[in-house]
């Protein structure tokens, strides 16, 4: 099967790449004023009874995210996009990712990947949910979960927190930041890349400000298909639907929603499949204009 998602593996090929979706956390409700503050209930209590009560609740109209990386394996390399929460890790500010004991490597080594057995980790972006399995604990230090890893860390991205932390004396990002990246930039294995970055032919960085500024996403191409793993360009369906709700954790929402309409309007129509980081089954698919929005393709 070629180019189209099959939930009963929650993955799929892309001519001649594989795509596997790697879960964290399988669901986590949020208010919908609280992801995405200009919302409206109207809509939302329409799109409910479309995407069911897994996505929407019908009363309360809550949205649910998963949280999950996806394994890239092409003939050449094993390559983990997006690192999720973590386990461990001290998230007073999100107990939702609060010293978290979670199966996700259980679940890699599912997929038959071990963690030396990634060839690369490439973080859409550095918030605490992209990339707490970075690092593990070990002998009461964080140190990369993926020893023969290369982590790709868009330049931009990692010099704006870099700046954001030298101004404050408090861990910024819930403390994500000093346990989940500064311990892999000192270990050696970070490589901090443009945002254009190609990781081999194929599989090709593109800028996506706005989420957080130095936001990248990856296209993966391959034999005529194609598949674009976005992170938080797009948080959850409902926006693919309204391009224009940002999300409440969108550094620039104004450029979040610039982001996301690009992206949506290059890809609507042709077959390519939107891989966001938060979406639930069965939504990862090519989407189609729908209205004076899209429409995911299931
Ligand atoms: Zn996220």
């Amino acid at each position: 099967m070629e180019n189209v998602w099959s939930q009963e593996r929650a993955g799929c090929d892309i001519g001649g790449i594989s795509i596997d979706r790697v879960v964290d956390i399988e669901r986590l409700r949020y208010p919908h004023k609280t992801l995405i503050p200009s919302s409206d209930r109207e809509l939302l209590c329409e799109l409910s009874k479309e995407m069911g009560p897994r996505l929407i609740h019908p009363e309360s109209l809550d949205l649910s995210l998963s949280f999950h990386s996806f394994l890239i394996r092409t003939e050449k390399n094993n390559i983990l996009v997006d690192a999720c929460c973590g386990n461990g890790k001290q998230r007073l500010g999100r107990l939702d990712w609060h010293e978290r004991d979670g199966p996700f490597l259980d679940n890699l080594k599912a997929l038959g990947v071990m963690p030396e057995d990634i060839d690369y980790v490439m973080c859409t972006h550095l918030h605490p949910d992209h990339v707490g399995w970075n690092t593990t604990m070990e002998n009461g230090r964080w140190v990369p979960t993926f020893p023969n890893a290369q982590y790709l860390f868009a330049e931009t991205e990692y010099k704006f927190w870099v700046d954001q932390q030298s101004e404050v004396e408090d861990p910024i990002l819930h403390g994500s930041h000093a346990d989940s990246v500064l311990p892999v930039v000192a270990s050696g294995q970070a490589t901090l890349v443009k945002a254009d970055h190609q990781i081999e032919a194929g599989l090709n960085f593109e800028p996506a400000p706005g989420h957080t500024p130095g936001a990248v996403i990856l296209n993966a191409e391959s034999n005529d298909a194609a598949a674009v793993l976005c992170g938080d360009v797009v948080h959850h369906p409902v926006q693919v639907r309204r391009p224009d709700w940002s999300s409440a954790f969108c550094e620039d929402p104004v450029g979040s929603a610039r982001s996301r309409a690009k992206l949506l309007e290059r890809i609507s129509g042709t077959g390519t499949l939107l891989l966001p980081a938060h979406f639930m089954s069965p939504y990862f698919g090519p989407i189609e204009k729908f209205g004076t929005g899209y429409k995911t393709v299931i």
